[in-house]
């Protein structure tokens, strides 16, 4: 299978090592899958420790020169680099369908969405400001200036192949850092081509380097090296611990974008068509794979019927197909090991007494086409209440209480994103504040973007993208303290 791109040299097979495209050392490659169609995209270089050793050593020397540049000359480049993204989003877009497998208009979105975090760091690159305290004794001068943290690595999932290499290597460049991209195995095509127009749009050679391949084996080489001072994660709680603990002898700083486990609260006096419309865009977007995605749908008892009703006759209408088709709302899932996860989390809950309102079984669009589903009746003795299914299923749980539902909605290792619908202000406060979330959306089911703060608490891991609190992430502070006698 070929891929078809309106700019052929967006479509890389190699690895970007020190401004040049080249084979892994070791020769290995990797095929990359379309999971629409199971079809071979691409033979991706696949690679090893040595490589990392060569990007480590070009990421060194790049950084040295970048973090003198001005705040000015960086922002220039990221501009470039943002206008030649939006110049291609149709073909980024193309091999993000391709390779992940979501609805073009979805992939369309996320270029965009990816692109913004170039725009945005490209801002802040101008507004890293240091600090002036007013002295304990007289005789001295107190200053704090903010330095780039040097060269860091980034470990990037499959489920944003754009978005989540921008949301990390914007702002490390903007600060005046260098940044490794060890992309997702099943997604390596869009950030390959994401670091094409990084090159064509200056920035200089080992400023930016992706190594496609293994994450077990890359992972640990770039935890190993002193020389990477920080890691940026972004992927399961499993894996997350790993790096952590592969971190620890050399005290990297970390930032851990990690699993989430949603709660989507429904109070009685909530706007129904509202909550809807969210729930549709909160639970269905990327077939369900996305780490903010609604996983529990709890719904208050005077409403539960009829929102269970309503919400599943939106939810059978919405079209399962290949996202090459521009009617498909619903791609296909990326593996089969993703689909059985997705099957075993409907069988066992209607195993415990859910009922199916919609869906509930594989999709003949193709082997990893799993229906959009509505289970009634979810109770916490299902696997589903307490896993994170990162599939097109939402099931139902009712509540009577406004206590009730903030215990329920809190009941979980994680805390990344959470929503409620209300429209009674005070209890709005008071639900937003015990939310034991990083992120919590009030009467919307969309909150991702590029001017706030993104990240999690508990297991969903730790640090923020995205916002002027992102660039904190790749610069440290130094203290200054000047004798003036
Ligand atoms: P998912 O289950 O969503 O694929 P993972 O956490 O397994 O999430 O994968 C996210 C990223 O982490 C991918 O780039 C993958 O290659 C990488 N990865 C997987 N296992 C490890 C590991 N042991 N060490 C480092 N990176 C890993």
């Amino acid at each position: 299978m070929t891929v078809h791109l309106s700019n052929p040299s967006l479509f890389r097979k190699d690895a970007f090592i020190n401004g040049t495209w080249c084979p892994a050392a070791g020769g290995g490659r990797r095929p990359v899958h379309n999971p629409a169609t199971g079809a071979v995209v691409a033979e991706v270089a696949e690679c090893g420790a040595q490589d990392v050793t060569h990007a480590i050593a070009a990421a060194v020397a790049a950084q040295a020169e970048w973090r003198n540049r001005t705040g000015a000359q960086r922002q220039v480049i990221l501009t470039r680099w943002h206008d030649l993204v939006m110049d291609n989003v149709d073909d980024l877009a193309t091999l993000i369908v391709t390779e992940q497998g979501k609805p073009r208009a979805e992939a369309a979105g996320e270029i965009r969405y990816a692109a913004s975090f170039l725009l945005w760091f490209a801002a802040e690159a101008m507004r890293a400001y240091g600090d002036v305290i007013p002295p304990t004794n007289p005789a001295t001068r107190l200053s704090v200036i903010r330095q780039p943290v040097g060269v860091c690595a980034a470990i990037t999932p499959w489920n944003f192949p754009a978005a989540m290499i921008t949301r990390k290597a914007g702002p490390a460049l903007a600060a005046g850092c260098a940044m490794i991209v060890k992309p997702s195995e099943d997604t390596p095509l869009t950030a390959l081509a994401l670091a094409e127009l990084a090159q064509q749009a200056g920035v200089p050679a080992g400023l930016l380097q992706i190594l496609p391949g293994d994450g077990a084996a890359l992972g640990e080489a770039l935890c190993a090296s002193p020389d990477i001072r920080k890691l940026s994660f972004t992927g399961s709680t499993q894996v997350g611990r790993i790096l952590m603990a592969q971190s620890a002898p050399t005290l990297k700083r970390l930032s851990l974008e990690l699993g989430g486990n949603a709660p989507f609260i429904v109070f009685d006096d909530a706007h129904i068509e509202q909550a809807i419309k969210s729930a549709i865009a909160a639970k269905y977007r990327n077939a369900g794979q996305t780490c903010v995605c609604a996983n529990r749908i709890l719904v208050q008892d005077g409403i539960y019927d009829e929102f269970a009703t309503r919400f599943a006759r939106v939810v059978e209408k919405l079209r399962v197909g290949p996202g090459s088709d521009p009617d498909s709302v619903i791609g296909p899932l990326i593996s089969a090991k993703a689909r059985d996860k997705v099957e075993e989390h409907v069988d066992d809950a209607v195993a415990h007494g859910a009922t199916v309102m919609c869906g509930g079984a594989r999709d003949n669009a193709g082997e990893l086409f799993y229906r959009p589903t509505v289970l009634r009746d979810a109770t916490p003795a299902m696997r589903i209440a307490h896993e994170e299914t990162f599939g097109p299923v939402a099931p139902l749980f009712r509540f009577h209480t406004e206590a009730e539902a903030i215990a329920m909605a809190n009941d979980t290792e994680y805390g990344l994103a959470a929503y409620f619908f209300t429209r009674d202000h005070a209890r709005a406060h008071r639900v937003a504040e015990a939310l034991e979330y990083g992120m919590v959306g009030h009467n919307t089911g969309l909150i991702s973007n590029e001017v706030a703060p993104f990240g999690g608490i508990k297991q969903s891991g730790m640090g923020r993208e995205g916002s002027r609190y992102g660039m904190d992430e790749y610069m440290e502070m130094k203290y200054i303290c000047t004798d003036i006698t």
